[in-house]
């Protein structure tokens, strides 16, 4: 999934086990469905929460 204002997606990185395993991981941008006024129109779009926090949608 993608945030459709930033275009966020995910972060990558590695599980470290204590023996110092690394087995790659990947950590999913918190997106959530919001209705949104988009080109003055509502409509639903999938919005990372550092954008609806940041009021980057109008609701
Ligand atoms: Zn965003």
């Amino acid at each position: 999934m993608r945030c459709a204002i930033c275009g966020k997606r995910f972060m990558s990185g590695c599980k470290v086990s204590h023996s110092n395993h690394h087995t790659p991981r990947r950590v999913e941008a918190n997106i959530q469905k919001v209705r949104a006024v988009v080109n003055g129109r509502r409509c639903r779009i999938q919005v990372c929460t550092s954008c609806i926090r940041s009021n980057k949608v109008t609701k």
